[in-house]
């Protein structure tokens, strides 16, 4: 009866709603298929209809109208998520969220931007102002800036500026699920119960990401005959604080043979590491490569910066797609390997797993400290197994956060504390997302 009403636009105040089997089948999807766990578990899930609201306004009356008939509400940004974290696991509203696509204010070091604006776009305008992104993922052309605070972690730029969770969020405008939305201006420690969200403790309208003085950035393919020396190479460019970087991604052999518009600049059989960093450090570059029994490859000079095909399109879960285009038999994880013990860690792990293991690692910065942490792609073959991977990793000490779950609590970062009190308050029909927190 709801999507009548709905579809006659009953209190919606004009908000475009869509009820037709394409459209909702298309937008009740993310990019959860990365994972065969979560592929089969997830591909039958559909929302009964679309709302596209295309300012607060309409957000708010699509929250009202759902509260009203007790509908649950899945938020949508650009839906490349690879939790299945926008899939509406009971149906109901899928409120598309990409139509709020205003850049609102470009401050000295901040943007201020409607959710639904895609990071391309804000990098574009930033970078026409002297300012760009301070972290972004490897999707940003389409990703929003609402679904990456709200679904997303770190990517490139945070060898130098952490994750989300490290004031790179510095405020947002969030509603709450009740009969009457409330509007709140959330600043400071309270970000911390919506960052990473799922859209489960309110829905994020507007958002003030920080930004960086802009760079053209170099990027080069250092290359190595072996895989500990590419990672050790990492570790000292990462370390380097002489060197300003956006990237630093170590990349075992042969996954760089999967990335095939790169075929022509990689040499065959070579572990790589992929680095944006400023020209001025290419003579620094390759005294490092060369101590570590390795040299610089392919070099993008720092005018061709975002003119072509860059790096970073083959780093993080981009690694991860190449493999998946050459194979689809292969899947992944996120790993946290220890600081201090990554070398001994990671032979005791190529040493069981062997190829089943290809290591991509992204150097970051986290709670101060630089960290290797892992993408590594993996030959999935059973379920079984791979929770057995999962396991041998943590038995000596490297973290997993599981990215074949939806649930807040076990994948990511996890639910912290703070959340599920902020959920009861600001939405206590369990409307929003419901199925994510655990
Ligand atoms: P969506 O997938 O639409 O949403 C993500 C989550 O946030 C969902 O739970 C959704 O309900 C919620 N949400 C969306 N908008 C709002 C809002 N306005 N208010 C409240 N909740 C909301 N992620 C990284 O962090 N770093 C990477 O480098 C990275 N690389 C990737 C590479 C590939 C090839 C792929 C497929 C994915 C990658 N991702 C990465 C995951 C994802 O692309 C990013 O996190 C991206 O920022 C998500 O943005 P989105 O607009 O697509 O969000």
């Amino acid at each position: 009866a709801w999507k009548i009403e709905a579809e006659a636009g009953a209190g919606l105040g004009g908000l475009p709603v869509y009820t037709d089997e394409s459209t909702v089948e298309k937008l009740s999807k993310d990019f959860y298929w990365y994972s065969p766990v979560l592929d089969r578990k997830l591909k039958h899930k559909k929302a009964d209809a679309v709302f596209a609201p295309q300012n607060e306004g309409e957000v708010e009356a699509a929250l009202a109208f759902a509260y009203r008939h007790r509908i649950p509400v899945t938020v949508r940004g650009a839906g490349t998520g690879n939790y299945g974290q926008a899939i509406p696991l009971e149906g109901g509203i899928v409120l598309d969220l990409s139509g709020l696509d205003r850049i609102l204010e470009i401050g000295e070091d901040f943007a201020r931007v409607q959710c639904g604006v895609k990071l391309g776009a804000l990098e574009k305008k930033a970078r026409e102002e002297g300012q760009e992104l301070r972290i972004y993922p490897s999707t940003y052309a389409k990703a929003t800036a609402g679904g990456f605070v709200c679904g997303g972690s770190g990517g490139v730029g945070s060898i130098t500026w952490g994750n989300l969770w490290d004031g790179n969020v510095r405020g947002a405008v969030v509603y709450t699920m009740e009969e009457r939305p409330r509007r709140l201006e959330i600043e400071g420690a309270d970000l911390f119960d919506y960052i990473h969200n799922y859209g489960t403790t309110g829905i994020m309208t507007e958002v003030v990401l920080a930004l960086a003085p802009k760079r053209d950035w170099m990027q080069t393919v250092a290359e190595f005959g072996d895989l500990e020396s590419a990672v050790r190479f990492g570790e000292a460019l990462a370390r380097d604080g002489g060197i300003p970087k956006r990237l630093v991604t170590p990349i075992e052999w042969p996954l760089p043979s999967f990335f095939l518009p790169l075929k022509k600049a990689l040499s065959p059989d070579r572990s790589v590491v992929f680095a944006e960093t400023d020209e001025s450090s290419l003579p620094r570059l390759k005294r490092l490569a060369a101590e570590y029994g390795g040299g610089i490859g392919h070099i993008i000079p720092p005018e061709k910066y975002r003119k072509s095909i860059g790096l970073s399109d083959f780093t993080w879960n981009h690694t991860t797609l190449w493999a998946l285009k050459a194979d689809p038999a292969y899947t992944y994880l996120q790993a946290g390997f220890s600081p201090d013990r990554y070398l001994e860690q990671l032979r005791t792990l190529k040493g069981m797993f062997g190829d089943e293991l290809l290591m991509h690692f992204e150097w970051v910065l986290g709670g101060g400290r630089l960290l290797p942490n892992g993408l590594p792609v993996v030959r999935f073959t059973t379920e079984e197994r791979l929770y057995y991977i999962i396991e041998t990793c943590r038995s000596i000490g490297v973290e997993i956060y599981d990215p074949h779950t939806w649930l807040l609590d076990n994948g990511g970062r996890g639910a912290v504390p703070g959340m599920r009190l902020r959920k009861k308050l600001n939405d206590p029909l369990g409307l929003l997302n419901p199925g994510k927190i655990g």
